[in-house]
């Protein structure tokens, strides 16, 4: 038995544990959590010899749930040194497709999604939703400590061809699943195909996917309403996204915008549904919002990912007043310096000023962990969860537990129970 002692425990699911909380595990899984004296005494009524019990004490640390990155795209890491521009959506991304076609055999992606992997392990993630269009990160999580989803991502706005890519689709996921079952990593991951978004993804693609996700009953992450030239592209045709596709011949001089919102686009095509995760709705307006909360989707954000490609800002609390779950995620390190979901807590604050802490950190844990679908084993301390969480140093002990956590804390520590 493992008895994690700690100056302060944020359950999540139940109220925050002051002046010497506890948290006893065995087996890799959570048995007690509450105060100190409550979790011995329940310890002992369950014939729990003393002597068998190792402690750790954590008496100058808060106690809370792994975190959960739900949006992420590892397989970018390697672009964490490059100059991508700031400040513009479509210059970004043109640079970024320039790098990824000219980079040859040269650049070591899958050592550098190691490395990232590495750095988010330590800043206290357990789970990810990793999106990849290459399946290359599938050897580097197999490797990791974590679990979550492997989002294949498809894109193709020019519609012809939509069957046989999804043929392709299915041969890429079945190899890419046997290479998981081939590493032992079944158990904490799958591979779920899904649109990269509405601006990049044909109709045809669109309700494909949609159906192959409800079919198969798997999550589907999906870019929405990041950008203004989205926006454009889908409402008439124009803006900078159109004249950076026709450059580069990614679509015919016929192609014909549906005319409507990215949000009202992507529910006429049935992609919204519970199992969805609208990633980014930076521009989305009050018939965006209901309709989303209608389908029961999750809205994933990723603040410093926004600021950096200067889309806007996601209107976090209109979201969540519209009964709209939301998630966090820390989008790629080809426009965020790094993949610490401690750094994405803080931005939201400082971004939101009337967003609580406790509801930052249920964004980047509970909620995280439903919208990957990991409630059973993550996104609480509760018994019978998995006894993955992290530990953050208080500067000092009379600071708040929910502040600190939520403003960047310098030293934090993953904290896992030996299963
Ligand atoms: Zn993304």
């Amino acid at each position: 038995m493992e008895l994690y002692l700690a100056a302060h425990i944020l359950p999540v699911t139940g109220p925050v544990v002051s002046g010497g909380g506890a948290v006893a595990a065995r087996d890799g899984r959570i048995v007690a959590v509450g105060a100190e004296d409550e979790v011995r005494r329940e310890l002992a009524a369950q014939g729990v010899a003393p002597a068998t019990i190792r402690e750790h004490d954590f008496s100058d640390s808060v106690l809370l749930p792994g975190l959960v990155n739900v949006h992420t795209h590892l397989e970018l890491s390697w672009l964490k040194d490059e100059d991508l521009p700031g400040g513009d959506y479509v210059a970004w991304l043109r640079r970024l497709l320039e790098l990824r076609d000219s980079r040859g055999e040269t650049a070591d992606a899958e050592g550098a999604a190691r490395q990232a992997i590495e750095t988010m392990v330590s800043r206290g993630t357990v789970a990810v939703g990793d999106v990849s269009n290459t399946l290359s990160t599938v050897g580097p999580l197999a490797d990791s400590s974590l679990r979550g989803v492997i989002f294949h991502e498809i894109y193709r706005i020019r519609p012809e061809g939509a069957e046989q890519r999804m043929e392709e689709v299915a041969a890429q996921v079945a190899a890419a699943d046997q290479e998981l079952q081939r590493l032992g990593a079944r158990d904490r991951f799958f591979i779920a195909p899904t649109p990269h978004g509405p601006h990049t993804t044909s109709p045809a693609l669109l309700k494909a996917l949609a159906g192959r996700a409800a079919a198969s009953r798997e999550p589907l992450s999906v870019h929405v309403a990041e950008s203004r030239p989205e926006v454009e592209l889908l409402q008439d045709g124009g803006g900078d996204l159109a004249g950076f596709y026709k450059e580069r011949d990614f679509m015919d001089g016929d192609w014909q915008p549906p005319a409507m919102s990215p949000v009202a686009h992507l529910d006429r095509l049935g992609v919204l549904s519970p199992a969805t995760l609208a990633v980014h709705c930076v521009h989305v307006d009050r018939q965006d919002l209901a309709r989303l909360q209608e389908r029961r989707c999750t809205v994933v954000t990723c603040p410093r990912s926004n600021a950096r490609l200067g889309v806007g800002c996601a209107p976090v609390p209109t979201i969540m007043g519209a009964g709209i779950p939301v998630a966090l995620g820390t989008d790629s390190l080809a426009s965020v310096p790094d993949l610490d979901l401690f750094a994405e807590m803080a931005a939201l604050r400082s971004d939101h000023s009337k967003l609580s802490a406790a509801a930052v950190i249920r964004m980047a844990t509970l909620n995280g962990a439903k919208a990957l679908g990991l409630e059973q084993d993550l996104g609480s301390l509760a018994p019978g969860k998995l006894a993955r969480m992290v530990r953050v140093v208080l500067p000092s002990l009379s600071d708040d537990p929910m502040e600190t956590v939520t403003t960047c804390p310098e030293t934090v520590e993953p904290v896992a129970a030996a299963s």
